[in-house]
């Protein structure tokens, strides 16, 4: 487990503390069909703590013989103020700002949980099973509903994502989440993951893309 801090895309630290992540199941259509879940009547969420999380800048250590081990690439919300039952408004005026981050899934594991009706955090929550690029800041973002950003695995694409189509918004969805828990400041909301989960494996070299300001490489070890 590395020490994590929020950095900001010149690389200096954030100075909000570093908290929970609060991730969101099945957000695109095209990624629910992929696994063949049920589309959700209310967001699935879960959480990962903050020793989940790690640059990933830095070498991504992935668990061994625990079955695969898949990406899912999401947009990374980072949160400036304390929101409970929050409005719209608040939500917008509460977010530091916008980077991506890595969900990374024991999927076999997930499998039998599912299976059996237990929690996810086996499958989830493990040390550095959150790697975390740095925060545009939210001032730089054009439009939250138009996010494009990028997986790419040895040079091919692995997921192509947009935030135009989450089936909840990233502001519908923090405020959902509110409704739920209160989100602190520090506390990071991860938006879901597009379609191309698969199985990463150990020498892999991964570029993670948010044009034009995030532009990633990283490798599996
Ligand atoms: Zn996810």
């Amino acid at each position: 487990m590395t020490t994590y801090v929020h950095r900001d895309i010149n690389e200096q630290k954030v100075d909000l503390p570093v908290g929970k992540v609060v991730c969101v199941g099945r957000n695109y259509m095209l990624h629910i069909k992929e696994l063949n879940n049920e589309v959700p009547e209310q967001p699935l969420l879960f959480m990962k703590p903050s020793s989940a999380l790690c640059d990933v800048a830095q070498d991504i250590k992935i668990p061994k013989h625990l079955g695969e081990c898949h990406n899912e690439l999401e947009v990374a919300v980072l949160l400036k103020t304390k929101l409970t039952c929050a409005s719209n408004e608040e939500v917008q005026a509460g977010i530091w700002g916008v980077g991506l981050g890595l969900d990374l899934t024991l999927r076999d594991i997930q499998s039998k949980l599912k299976a059996k009706g237990q929690p996810w955090e086996r499958a989830k929550a493990f040390d550095d099973s959150c790697p975390m690029s740095q925060f545009i800041p939210f001032d730089q973002i054009d439009d939250l509903r138009d996010i494009k950003f990028k997986l790419v695995v040895n040079g091919e694409v692995r997921q192509d994502g947009n935030t135009g189509d989450m089936m909840l918004s990233i502001v519908d969805l923090l405020v959902e989440i509110t409704k739920q828990f209160t989100l602190l400041p520090g506390d990071i909301v991860m938006t879901g993951t597009p379609k191309g989960v698969a199985a990463l494996n150990v020498s892999e070299q991964l570029n993670l893309e948010l044009p034009p300001l995030l532009s990633i490489k990283t490798i599996i070890v």
